[in-house]
């Protein structure tokens, strides 16, 4: 058969069988759950696993699951990611009413995807064109959220790491992935429908904690220590230091107070605060460190307060590979017409896929099925055909041309590619992020 008839009759079936995977992706729309807690969200992709007769392994870093789809012949192993993670928007429409969980961030349409990319490889007479295998990833935890959740998961041994990719890699799940995509949710297009290439920013979390004495807040506020001023003080001297950040660095630093105090009536003693550092590259990144934790400690010494820095690793920066994006986006140029990928710059937010790119080709590109603020109250998909159908064509599209002749692109591809890291350094590198610092003021 002929590439271009294999691809049509994927496209054929996918659309034939679509609702099914428009179906998993709503679902899962009103089951919304963040990172690592996402079971009733794992449960619906196993149940269609099986009903697909697709052989699976569950569990993996708590809720994700790995299917793989073998073509019986030698070759690479192309994954397809989705995932299983919400955000928390309290007041969404779509919000969990216990929880505030909800997909503001649109992860619930590709969990439809990987659905409707499985069902269109498994047209018959398809695989039989192929070699190599085809791994279908749904990984939990994308949202780096939660981070004192998270950071009690990992003193317990759970996790190792915060987010759901960092532990695939881990554990051993890619080892046997040779390149990877997704197709994210897009809210801020022109008229092209998918946004191409382009990098993300690096990440490093903290989980900061002051410490003080409580004491009467009315009668002995002398004989406290303010836990939130020393707080306050450390926020305002990292705002200070926003006049040094480099413009090239792409830095953000934008930290949340978890946790303000006790009662009212009480100095407070215990002020939590949670960040990010992002920025271009791990060396901007690691720079910035240093200044915010020289902010904590001041606020920390002005106030004679104990601030506990915890440093977590975060991700990596995130890079798409030229060669395997010109395949998607000649695929994309098949299926809408020229003129429909636009190319995308620095992104400054940050995701797990970064970690992926930086010891295999990826691709990571968008789709503009969405409306509203992304991580906000309004965020929506409204064309779930365009979300969910339109890009699970195109990847399967792409994994066709990897895969066929012999998988002879995807062996080009995986092989040509110039890694930041060895996957033997990927962990060593990622710990090296960590640290835990006490400072008495
Ligand atoms: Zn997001
Ligand atoms: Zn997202």
């Amino acid at each position: 058969m002929l590439l271009s008839d294999t691809k049509q009759a994927v496209y054929n079936e996918i659309d034939r069988r679509g609702d099914e995977a428009i179906q998993i992706a709503k679902e899962v729309l009103v089951n919304p759950e963040p990172g690592f807690r996402e079971y009733k969200t794992a449960s619906i992709i196993a149940d269609k696993l099986r009903h697909l007769g697709i052989p699976f392994q569950e569990g993996i870093a708590m809720t994700g699951l790995k299917g793989i789809l073998e073509t019986g012949r030698p070759g690479p192993t192309v994954a397809i990611i989705g995932e299983l993670d919400s955000h928390i928007v309290r007041g969404h429409s779509n919000a969990d009413p216990q929880t505030d969980a909800a997909h503001a961030c649109a992860h619930h349409t590709q969990l439809g995807m990987l659905i409707a990319v499985a069902i269109g490889l498994q047209t018959p007479g398809i695989m039989e064109n192929l070699s190599g295998r085809i791994a279908l990833i749904a990984v939990p935890a994308e949202e780096y959220i939660e981070i004192e959740y998270r950071n009690d998961l990992r003193k317990q041994g759970k996790i190792e790491f915060l987010v759901g990719k960092s532990e695939f890699i881990k554990l051993g799940a890619f080892d046997d992935v040779d390149l990877a995509m997704m197709t994210h949710a897009d809210n801020s297009m022109g008229h092209e429908k998918f946004n191409v290439g382009g990098t993300f920013n690096a990440m490093v979390a903290k989980q900061i904690r002051f410490v003080g004495l409580s004491a009467h807040a009315g009668s002995e506020p002398h004989v406290g220590i303010n836990a939130l001023n020393a707080a306050t003080l450390a926020l305002n001297a990292i705002h200070a230091h926003r006049e040094t950040f480099r413009n090239e660095d792409y830095i953000r630093v934008h930290p949340i107070i978890t946790r303000g105090g006790g009662a009212v009536s009480a100095v407070p003693d215990d002020v939590r605060i949670e960040t990010f550092i992002r920025g271009r590259t791990i060396d901007a990144v690691l720079s910035v460190c240093k200044k915010i934790d020289r902010a904590l400690r001041a606020g920390a010494m002005a106030m004679d307060a104990t601030v506990e820095i915890t440093t977590l690793p975060g991700v990596l920066p995130l890079q798409n590979d030229i060669s395997f994006q010109n395949l998607h986006t000649s695929n994309v140029d098949q299926l809408l017409g020229k003129g429909n990928t636009r190319p995308r710059g620095h992104e400054t937010g940050s995701s797990d896929m970064g970690d992926l790119s930086s010891i295999m080709p990826i691709i990571h590109p968008f789709i503009a099925s969405a409306t509203g603020r992304s991580h906000g109250v309004d965020y929506l998909v409204h064309d779930y055909d365009l979300g969910v159908l339109t890009p699970a064509k195109s990847m399967a599209a792409t994994v066709l041309d990897l895969l066929s002749d012999g998988a002879k692109q995807a062996r080009e591809i995986a092989r040509s590619y110039n890694a930041p890291l060895e996957r033997t350094d990927y962990l060593s590198t990622v710990r090296g992020f960590a640290s835990e610092e006490t400072f008495r003021g």
